[in-house]
């Protein structure tokens, strides 16, 4: 049933953002929606809100009950939303099912299952002809010391549906294998991933490792037309044992040719996918010059990272520039967005890793870290007293850099140099016994 929409085009405008919890990308959404005066209504996994300023007005929903969270956002009442963003790996589905209720444009609630499923992935890939590792989807319970024998190594063990690097990982032989898929198991039946409720995570997915270097794709989808917003270069190589995001440069320095595979790429996967209209954030190997998509995830770059992308509008030229989020809602009232291009200046971002396990305290060297010239801002998310705990079991990062310069080669001096300045105060965990 597709709810009528209302025809009253005076009225504001309202965009109906789908959240998990961290509260940066929302107040970018907000500032962009205060900037383009249209209200947004928020919807948010109770269970995931921490300390969320703008929780008291959201919508409480829960991402793993979709039938019972469109009927809570549709019940909320007031009239339907001009558009729908969902930002994070969990809300997409949902977000596709509100947007099919309200008759929005945006990626079918099928496609978007796909593309949070590793292994349905994997398959939408190959039943379209496009390269893809070998896979295999097994059981987590499953004896690995009975599958080892059969495989063919380098691969990487993953689950199906985490995000950031969390539980892949590279194995080069049987021993190995053993010990990767017991640690993806015991991750996987943690209560934190437990309450996710996924049947997804009763599975892993085995692949063969595709070597080269990796990209990432910003992009918003059309119709089922692909625009590429970025390209970014991971210039730190990812080849395991775990992968752990550091840097993202852009504009790419991949030679033209490549830069065209890996656009033309990922939209062939975004298609085999099914995915046609919203954002898309690829990652992308290069092997040679076969271009092997990894994921094609249906929401936006993650968290603070989407500041390293800014706009110009050449309609509005001495306006300030336009952030991800602004173009993100203009797109969602199916605003064109054609006009808008990336800044001339390159940027990027390190995604600060977490250096060991531990307490954190604090980082010094954070005044001389922003000091260094090109960089624009250090950012410490990490709490004081909080747990680190690296990948694969992590899914944090401790902060992040950003810096701006003429050249990708510049920022990445950049961005390097000011890690190099932080002294990371992690303290031992004492174990309590009672
Ligand atoms: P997530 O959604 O958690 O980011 P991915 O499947 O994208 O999980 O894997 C995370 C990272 O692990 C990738 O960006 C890549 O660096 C590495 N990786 C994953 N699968 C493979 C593979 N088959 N071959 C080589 N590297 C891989």
């Amino acid at each position: 049933m597709v709810l009528l929409r209302r025809a009253d085009g005076d009225r504001l405008k309202r965009v109906l953002l789908l959240a998990t919890t961290t509260g940066y990308q929302i107040r970018a959404f907000g500032e962009a929606a205060a900037k383009l005066g249209i209200r947004l209504i928020f919807a948010s996994d109770r269970c995931d809100q921490i300390e969320d300023p703008w929780w008291d007005q959201a919508i409480p929903v829960r991402f793993h009950d979709e039938e019972r969270s469109v009927n809570a956002v549709i019940d909320a009442g007031g009239p339907p939303p001009d558009g729908i963003v969902a930002v994070g790996d969990r809300p997409v589905v949902l977000g596709a099912r509100l947007a099919q209720r309200y008759g929005l444009p945006w990626h079918s609630p099928e496609a978007a299952a796909v593309s949070r499923h590793k292994m349905l992935t994997r398959q939408a890939l190959q039943r379209a002809g496009l390269p893809t590792p070998v896979f295999e989807s097994v059981a987590i319970d499953a004896d690995p010391r009975a599958l080892a024998g059969r495989l063919s190594f380098p691969l990487v063990v993953k689950p199906q549906a985490l995000s950031g690097s969390r539980g892949v990982m590279r194995v080069n032989d049987e021993a190995e294998f053993v010990v990767a898929f017991e640690r993806l198991a015991a991750l996987l039946h943690s209560p934190d991933v437990r309450k996710e409720q996924d049947s997804a995570h009763e599975r892993a997915l085995i692949e063969s490792f595709i070597p080269g270097r990796e990209y990432a794709v910003e992009g918003v989808m059309t119709n089922g037309a692909l625009r590429v917003l970025a390209i970014f270069d991971k210039p730190d190589p990812l080849d395991g044992p775990f992968f752990e995001e550091t840097i993202y440069l852009t504009p790419s320095s991949a030679p033209a040719d490549d830069q065209r595979r890996i656009e033309s790429a990922v939209e062939r996967a975004a298609c085999a996918i099914g995915l046609s209209h919203g954002p898309i954030h690829a990652e992308c190997r290069l092997d040679g010059k076969t271009a092997y998509v990894l994921e094609v995830a249906a929401r936006p770059i993650g968290g603070l990272c989407s500041r390293v992308l800014r706009f110009c509008d050449p309609a509005d030229l001495d306006g300030d520039p336009v952030s991800l989020e602004e173009l993100l809602l203009r797109h969602a009232l199916g605003r064109d967005v054609a006009q808008l291009l990336r800044e001339s200046a390159a940027s990027g971002v390190m995604m600060i890793p977490i250096p060991k396990r531990g307490v954190f305290r604090r980082v010094e060297g954070v005044p001389e870290a922003a000091c260094v010239p090109g960089v624009e801002e250090v950012r410490i998310t990490a709490k004081p007293d909080a747990s680190l705990i690296p990948l694969p079991e992590g899914k944090s990062y401790l902060g992040f850099i950003f810096a701006r310069g003429a050249t990708a080669g510049i920022v990445e001096t950049a961005l390097r140099e000011a890690h190099g300045r932080l002294r990371f105060v992690i303290d031992r965990e004492v174990a309590v016994v009672t």
